[in-house]
């Protein structure tokens, strides 16, 4: 039997020990946790949905009409009228013919890559490709061939290495720890000439890049429908809800009912969550002013942070780590910012490489410009600390 206590100490002693706060109270840039008032810049609840009003009050509707749980997986008897309308919904938000619904993204994309591939076959996956994608593969029991990041020469040669086999290619549209946008077109390219499937990650994605949100495709102006793209979505971030989807042709929606075990054994997510995720979609369409305010912010953020000399990363999104590299500064910075009444995560390997601890901070439509300069001036105190 391991000795957990040992290895527990271990991990504190490497500075990669995690810990929870207690939140009380509402998601929203200011958080109330043991009796203090923390300006976040954690959370991906990037367009401020996560306690909207009308979100509320949609949730409360959704419980009156279908109760709270769904009582059972989609295939018996779970599948509610308030799901099937978010799936069409969610079709046409993402210009896919049709959408199938999960309980979160990890199981999507667990679902989805075990559905499409197995033994036989092997997967490409980008290097910085969120532990999802990645224990998707490893589920799969296909081989997994791991790309450096963004490296569309070293993916064209595994294709070509592999090309007597079946191929899939897996990507983060907006890798979640970097925040830098992957290049859609060369991947479709890729996957098209190699005749192999593209999923696409837009957790991160959807909702906030692209005029009106609707991700990475409309990022690059790409057209609407690619028989290679299957997109996963997720609703816990952007949409301020919680589930995820798959978005893609009628077949593969089809197969992913029949087989992926992700969707058949496991009970549907709330229906009144579904119904709720209606509202978000009305205002991720409707108000085009929260991606708007939030590229103020990012520009507002990147400006300060450049005049302080902090080590920004290439990032147009949301996502705005200050890459500092070890782990122990990464986590005495974040907990002197907390002392400041600030929270930003400290995100340490295994989630990034070794050597490329940093401090996520992340952006939300929620924020005001005066957070934003509150978090550059007390970064910029602590900046002798920083370097
Ligand atoms: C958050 C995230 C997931 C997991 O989604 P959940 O709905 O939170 O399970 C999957 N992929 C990426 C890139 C993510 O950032």
């Amino acid at each position: 039997m391991r000795d957990l206590a040992a290895a527990l100490a271990d991990r504190h002693a490497r500075h990669l020990y995690r810990q929870r706060h207690i939140i009380d109270g509402p998601q929203g840039p200011r958080l109330q946790s043991y009796s203090k008032t923390l300006l976040s810049f954690c959370s991906n609840d990037y367009l401020g949905l996560a306690s909207h009003p009308l979100l509320i009050k949609a949730l409360q509707q959704g419980a009156e009409r279908y109760g709270v749980g769904s009582g059972a997986s989609h295939l018996i008897t779970g599948h509610s009228r308030a799901h099937h309308d978010l799936e069409q919904a969610l079709a046409a938000f993402t210009g896919q013919p049709r959408v199938l619904l999960f309980s979160n993204g990890y199981m999507a994309n667990l679902g989805v890559i075990t559905a499409l591939a197995g033994r036989h076959d092997i997967i490409c996956q980008d290097r910085l490709n969120h532990a999802s994608l990645i224990d998707a593969a490893r589920l799969s029991g296909a081989g997994l061939e791991r790309y450096h990041h963004g490296d569309i020469g070293a993916l064209q040669q595994l294709l070509e290495k592999h090309r007597q086999q079946e191929t899939l290619i897996a990507s983060d549209g907006v890798f979640s720890m970097d925040g830098d946008i992957a290049p859609l077109p060369a991947l479709l390219k890729l996957a098209t000439q190699h005749n192999s499937w593209l999923v696409l990650d837009e957790a991160h994605a959807l909702g906030i890049i692209g005029k009106q949100g609707r991700g990475s495709r409309e990022y690059y102006s790409l057209p609407d429908s690619n028989p290679a793209l299957i997109t996963v979505g997720t609703l816990g971030k952007a949409f301020g809800t919680s589930g995820a989807f798959v978005a893609g042709s009628d077949d593969l929606i089809e197969t992913l009912i029949q087989l992926a075990r992700t969707y058949i054994y496991t009970t549907a997510l709330s229906p009144a969550i579904a119904h709720a995720t209606l509202t978000s979609l009305q205002l991720v369409n409707e108000e085009g002013w929260r991606r708007e305010h939030l590229q103020t912010l990012i520009q507002r953020f990147r400006e300060g942070a450049r005049h302080l000399s902090l080590p920004l990363m290439a990032s147009e999104t949301p996502i705005q780590p200050l890459l500092l590299g070890s782990s122990a500064r990464v986590l005495q910075l974040s907990e002197q910012l907390q002392e400041q009444g600030i929270l930003v995560s400290a995100i340490r390997p295994p989630t990034v490489p070794q050597g490329q601890a940093r401090l996520r901070i992340t952006l939300s439509a929620a924020h005001q410009p005066e957070d934003i300069d509150q978090l550059l001036e007390t970064l910029g105190k602590l900046k002798p600390a920083l370097i």
